[in-house]
């Protein structure tokens, strides 16, 4: 038997809970994995409070992260011992994922855990910080470096923002960051925002072009936000789009587009090709200020994980959660 949060879906309703699980229960797969720590992402929040219906099959064990130590293997790339990373590919959505002492799972999922890293702070990073990630080499991929002016990151207290604020900043871009929550300035400030503005001037129905001010953007908000980010987007500048906080439309017209030759780059961490993974991952161990971490992260254990995901759907979780799962 194993602890984890087990969602469950039938005539009683949709709930999650902390339970005891026969390790017969576990899904197929050619890996087993004793997990020590996940973490709270978004998405997590979302299945484990049923707000969107992310989760596809039930019952399922929520956590789209996980890190740990290989149990048992049959797959040629892991041996008992070997400890490992996991983000994403519907973990957590379709098959059993991290918020539980043990996982079972393909192999091919799994990511080798980076020399630069414990497994806390693999999952202080989680799906979140590799998103981020993912956000800054597709500004990089554009041509936007810190010498082009200046960039913007939305939702900037939440997980995905911190870590994007945080690399940004020690990648030498001068970086302003969009925030609800104004008492989160000093925190913003001290992982390297060099100006902090308010959600409200981005929030609400612009203009389809206004003055150009921004050489590139990551926006984890979308709708309006997303809308009034590429409006003011600079001529050739590229806008990374991984995040729908704020609404899942997209209020815009092609004018950003078709006369600023603006990019709008799709960022996806889910079924992202491993090879730009492993290179999200080696770039987190260069351009990570570790000591960062430490200021956005909260640590907590697995029988907090439920009512600490409904905060940080209501917005009032700051930066990352990483969840003890072996306490
Ligand atoms: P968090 O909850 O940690 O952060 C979201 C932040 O968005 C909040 O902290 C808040 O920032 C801001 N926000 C919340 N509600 C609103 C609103 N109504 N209007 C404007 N801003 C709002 O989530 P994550 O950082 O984990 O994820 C951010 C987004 O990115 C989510 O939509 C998530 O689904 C998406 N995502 C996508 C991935 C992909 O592969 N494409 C991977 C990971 C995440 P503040 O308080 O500073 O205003």
């Amino acid at each position: 038997m194993f602890k984890g949060i087990l969602i469950e879906k039938d005539e009683q309703g949709y709930r999650a809970a902390l339970k005891d699980i026969d390790d017969a229960a576990l899904p197929e797969g050619n890996v087993t994995v004793r997990v020590s720590h996940s973490t709270l992402n978004y998405k997590d929040g979302l299945a484990i409070t049923g707000k969107s219906p992310v989760v596809r099959k039930f019952p399922m064990v929520p956590g789209i992260d996980l890190a740990g130590v290989v149990e048992t293997s049959t797959h040629p790339d892991y041996k008992a011992g070997d400890a490992v990373v996991l983000n994403g590919w519907g973990v957590g959505e379709t098959h059993w994922g991290g918020l539980a002492q043990r996982a079972r799972l393909n192999g091919d999922w799994l990511v080798p855990l980076p020399a630069a890293f414990t497994p806390a702070q693999a999952m202080a990073i989680g799906t979140a910080g590799y998103t981020a990630m993912l956000c800054v080499m597709a500004l990089e991929d554009h041509g936007v470096t810190p010498d082009k002016g200046e960039v913007l990151v939305t939702g900037a207290a939440g997980g995905v923002g911190s870590v994007a604020v945080s690399i940004l900043a020690k990648l030498g871009y001068q970086v302003a960051a969009v925030t609800g929550r104004p008492q989160e300035a000093d925190y913003l400030k001290s992982l390297g925002a060099s100006t902090v503005l308010d959600r409200a001037e981005f929030s609400s129905a612009g203009k389809p072009l206004v003055k150009e001010r921004w050489a590139g953007a990551v926006d984890t908000v979308g709708s309006h936000t997303l809308a009034n980010v590429c409006a003011a987007t600079k001529y050739r500048g590229t806008v990374a789009a991984c995040g729908l906080a704020g609404g899942m439309d997209f209020p815009s017209t092609v004018a950003p587009f078709i006369l600023r030759g603006v990019t709008l780059a799709g960022i996806d961490s889910v079924m992202c090709p491993r090879a730009i993974r492993l290179k999200a991952w080696q770039r987190l161990a260069t351009d990570l200020d570790v000591s960062k971490l430490a200021l956005i992260t909260q640590e907590i254990g697995l029988s907090d994980a439920i009512s600490i995901a409904h905060k940080l759907i209501e917005g009032q979780v700051r930066g990352r959660v990483v969840v003890k799962v072996d306490a």
